[in-house]
């Protein structure tokens, strides 16, 4: 849901043959609101059901027809995590309760732990969960133009607010990682990261144009950092968009 005032200024557009990315379609000056979105689900931290509110979120669509469709409808990108045994119970449960396979349940788990971005208090404290069809198509950069920020905190709302001047047809862009600090790192430290969060390794222009020629290649540069991230032992899990 594009709320209003922001339609004008952002759309959606194909990106590549299987991925969408949210672009301006008029100037946007720095500290303007380039897109603004309430959730079309929500999870809060303080009252997680299932044990973690990406587990919720699932719950949440599959209970109600109307979101299930409108959630189906933005066809999102889906990303293929490593599930956790201990989460096969209740991919089961789920699948029960719903009468649908547990394949389905995997799938939108995979899709809402692709898509979920973090909503905030008015006090910028994360408070939860939740997917926003339009936000979550505008793509990671380490060299973003966009921030989130709360918005009308009762609605859930989070606004994109432009951090340089945008010209109409620039790409809306925001850095998934949350930490500044992260950013000032160099090419590897940044991509480790991402791989490890989001499973995907940035193709931004700050990263074609620091990132070493063995890992020019893309699949390469997502093989290498697997086998970092197997290597230290960090465990792999679906990313938070916090911003
Ligand atoms: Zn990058």
């Amino acid at each position: 849901m594009n709320d209003p005032g922001s339609a004008a200024r952002c759309s959606v557009v194909r990106w590549t043959d299987e991925e969408y990315q949210l672009t301006a379609t008029a100037p946007i000056r720095r500290g303007e609101v380039a897109v603004a979105e309430r959730p079309l689900v929500a999870a809060s931290f303080a009252s997680p059901q299932y044990g973690s509110v990406v587990w919720d979120l699932v719950d949440q669509i599959l209970s109600d027809a109307t979101v299930r469709q409108a959630f189906y409808g933005h066809d999102l990108k889906v990303t293929a995590f490593p599930i956790d045994d201990a989460d096969l119970p209740l991919e089961r449960a789920l699948a029960t309760k719903h009468r649908v396979s547990a394949l389905a349940v995997r799938e939108l788990l995979h899709c809402v732990g692709t898509n979920n971005i973090g909503y905030f208090d008015a006090a910028r404290k994360l408070q939860g969960l939740a997917i926003f069809p339009t936000l979550s198509r505008a793509n990671h950069s380490c060299a973003p133009n966009c921030r989130p920020m709360p918005g009308a905190a009762a609605d859930k709302q989070v606004v994109l607010t432009a951090l340089t001047d945008i010209d109409a047809g620039d790409a809306i862009t925001w850095n998934y990682l949350d930490d500044s600090e992260l950013m000032a790192l160099d090419y590897g430290f940044r991509n480790v990261n991402l791989v490890n969060s989001y499973r995907f390794v940035c193709q931004c222009e700050r990263c074609r144009a620091e990132v070493p020629p063995h890992l020019a290649e893309p699949r390469n540069a997502l093989r290498y950092f697997d086998g970092l991230i197997a290597r230290i032992g960090a465990k792999a899990g679906m990313g938070i968009r916090r911003g």
